[in-house]
């Protein structure tokens, strides 16, 4: 099974870039790196730096001086437990000084080479694979390999692609912004691969065909297989059921939720208010008409029912 990796541009990616860097001693850094690398070793990529040091064409570093400045960006990483799986740098440049050096390759991003021949070399899944740099020849040459990218710092080096193929899929403002996103993207991918998983239900035993007499005579018939399938239906049937149940009491518990307190009171009042009604109704059919009694009457049922309208207002907004 092919590994995945997060591909890592050098200068002002990992480390800082003072210009062209030409001693172990110049190496610092950048902050969060350490601990964003570290995140992606516990997610399961590798670790491969893909950097473009045209220095060496230029006669400003050796290769032996740039086998000693990566050694010791090695060197910091490991001691912040963290381990660069491997270099790759691209030595050419068309305007080199040293003959031997002066080319185009295809190993310079924006080229993809030394994405692809890492992917060669180590058996990495190019679909699966991170792109992270600072500048559009890093996200072009992650882009042409096949790689997701994300563009660290914003900041957009025109010189080397044309604007309209610098489209990164991220930009983060440093490293530990291309960790959250790239552990977010794995965390939803995840989730979908769960959710488009077809739904099996295992038989937690095998039913066994019966041994009878006619088996042991005819030992050479072909054995019957289980009928797990009928135990899968059974499974699936039982589930579907519990899940009719459980909708069931969600139900009564929505209808028992309505019978609250507040509408109980409003009832209550409700027929104290008719009670009150018929009360004045009765003095006033009463052969000894009161008026007091009446009108009492009916101030009560009005006031009552204008309490039992409140009670049942508050109980429908609440
Ligand atoms: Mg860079």
């Amino acid at each position: 099974m092919s590994d995945k990796a997060i591909f890592l541009d050098r200068d002002d990616t990992l480390i800082e870039d003072p210009g062209y860097i030409n001693h172990p001693d110049q190496v610092k850094l950048l902050d969060g790196v350490a601990e964003s690398l570290a995140e992606f070793g516990e997610m399961g990529y590798k670790l491969i730096v893909v950097s473009n040091q045209s220095g060496v064409a230029r006669a400003i570093v050796t290769e032996e001086t740039l086998s000693e400045i990566h050694s010791r960006l090695r060197q910091l990483l490991i001691e912040k437990a963290v381990k660069i799986d491997k270099f790759y740098y691209c030595p050419y440049h068309p305007d080199g000084v040293i003959e031997k050096y002066r080319k185009e390759s295809d190993l310079r991003k924006p080229n993809p080479g030394m994405l692809l021949q890492a992917a060669d070399e180590m058996d990495i899944n190019l679909s699966e694979s991170w792109m992270l740099g600072n500048s559009s020849c890093d996200i072009e040459a992650g882009s042409r390999a096949g790689c997701k990218t994300i563009l660290i710092n914003q900041r957009i080096d025109q010189r080397q692609t044309e604007p309209e193929k610098i489209k990164p899929d991220y930009q983060a403002v440093n490293m530990k912004e291309a960790a959250n996103i790239i552990k977010m993207q794995n965390r939803s991918s995840t989730n979908t691969n769960i959710q488009t998983k077809p739904f099996i239900i295992k038989p937690h035993h095998q039913v066994q065909p019966m041994q009878t007499q006619q088996d042991k005579t005819q030992p050479d018939l072909p054995k019957k297989e289980p009928n797990t399938q009928n135990v899968s239906e059974h499974k699936i049937e039982k589930a579907l059921h519990n899940i009719l149940e459980q909708l069931k009491s969600m139900h009564r518990d929505n209808i028992f939720d309505e019978f609250s307190t507040m509408r109980l009171i409003a009832g209550i009042v409700q027929i104290l208010a008719l009670a009150s009604l018929f009360a004045g109704i009765w003095f006033l059919m009463s052969p000894t008409r009161d008026n007091n009694k009446i009108f009492i009457s009916l101030a009560f049922a009005l006031v009552l029912q204008v309490m039992a309208m409140t009670f049942y207002t508050m109980q429908n907004k609440k």
